[in-house]
């Protein structure tokens, strides 16, 4: 028996209001040799100044906004790393992710980078990352992804068209603060999309076979989180938003200690050849996921109903058949949550055929 020895986020703050714990956090950190903070933030914050106004952003300090519209790329990464590199990398005391999932996980990355030589994706896989990246925090800005909690960072090669993360302990954030008023202005279409990431990781936790108590326990109080958010009448209330924040970064502990299942293979086969975003790309996978997940996918789409969020649909009709290739190739390459999910003779049931059948119900 090897017994998995799980590393959590070292340090947390919760609470209405706790984003202003980021400035004597951060002083803390400065000294005078290292000053340098470097700030990722997503990019609706160029305009939405109110928050920055809160921060003590020093002139040393170096700011990037990060768009969302892409999901990032091994290659948008070392290109952040070069510029760094080209100031006095050696002065960075602290890396600070401000937003949704993804700009949580380009500051892992660059964290990671600033202490590990070579290039991004050298260390997509299992436990590459040898050295602990210099001092990060995170500040969600949406709930949903788990970002918060977790030890990867997701990242597509855009030459190799792979889709994984930096999964290691040292990817794990040192400090986040959760501060439910941040989600206050998410557009409701985003709010469900994302908070039904968290839904998803845990629906696919729980039907695996790759099962521990810990685990378990997480993911049962997400889902219960989240089915009283999504089944109440006002899910983005002050209280929902608070418990949402929460489904989210328990389902981000859920997964860390456990593996995804089918919905997010096929959802990444939708990110890198259709670009899709990651959240809405599991909404639309759930379409065809009733073989499944029976249970889930009748609860799921009585969510969507009761929030009347609409779902695209048809979006894998009239593809070229190289595109259908490619869906193929980058569901199948998921091996280990298809295999939590299926067992090791998941290719005997997810034949090209079938793979194809599956994209098209969507
Ligand atoms: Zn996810």
């Amino acid at each position: 028996m090897i017994y998995k020895n799980n590393k959590s986020v070292l340090n947390y703050i919760f609470g209405n209001g706790s984003k202003s714990s980021l400035r004597p956090i951060l002083n803390d950190k400065r000294t005078v040799e290292k000053d340098i903070v470097v700030y990722f933030f997503d990019i609706h914050f160029k305009v939405d100044k109110n928050f920055l106004k809160n921060i003590d952003i020093k002139k040393t300090d170096i700011i990037f906004y990060h768009n969302t519209k892409e999901e990032p790329t091994t290659q948008y990464i070392n290109g952040i790393i070069n510029q760094l590199f080209n100031c006095n990398k050696d002065k960075i005391c602290a890396i600070v992710g401000i937003g949704g999932g993804a700009t949580m996980d380009v500051a892992k990355a660059v964290s990671n980078l600033l202490t590990n030589a070579g290039n991004a994706e050298d260390y997509q896989g299992w436990d590459l990352v040898k050295n602990p990246g210099v001092y990060k925090i995170a500040i969600p800005t949406l709930s949903g992804t788990g970002a918060e909690a977790t030890r990867t960072c997701v990242m597509t090669n855009k030459d190799t068209g792979l889709k994984l993360g930096m999964n290691s302990d040292f990817t794990v954030f040192d400090q986040i603060i959760m501060d439910p008023e941040l989600t206050k202005t998410v557009s409701r279409n985003q709010y469900f999309y994302t908070g039904m990431d968290a839904y998803i990781h845990c629906i696919e936790a729980l039907n695996g076979s790759h099962r521990n108590a810990i685990g378990d326990a997480y993911s049962s109080q997400t889902i219960k989180l989240c089915k009283e958010v999504f089944s109440s009448n006002g899910m983005m209330s002050d209280e929902n938003r608070s418990k949402m924040m929460v489904a989210s970064y328990l389902g981000g502990c859920a997964i860390a200690t456990s593996y995804v299942g089918v919905v997010h293979p096929f959802s990444a086969g939708l990110s890198v050849v259709l670009g899709i975003h990651h959240c809405i790309a599991n909404c639309i996978t759930m379409r065809a996921m009733k073989e499944f997940y029976p249970v889930e996918y009748d609860e799921f789409w009585s969510m969507s109903e009761q929030q009347n969020i609409v779902i695209p649909k048809g979006v894998c009709n009239n593809l070229t058949d190289d595109q259908y290739d490619r869906l193929f190739d980058s569901t199948i390459v998921h091996e280990k949550p298809l295999t939590n999910a299926l067992g090791n003779d998941f290719k005997d049931i997810l034949t090209k055929n079938k793979v194809i059948e599956i994209f098209m119900q969507m």
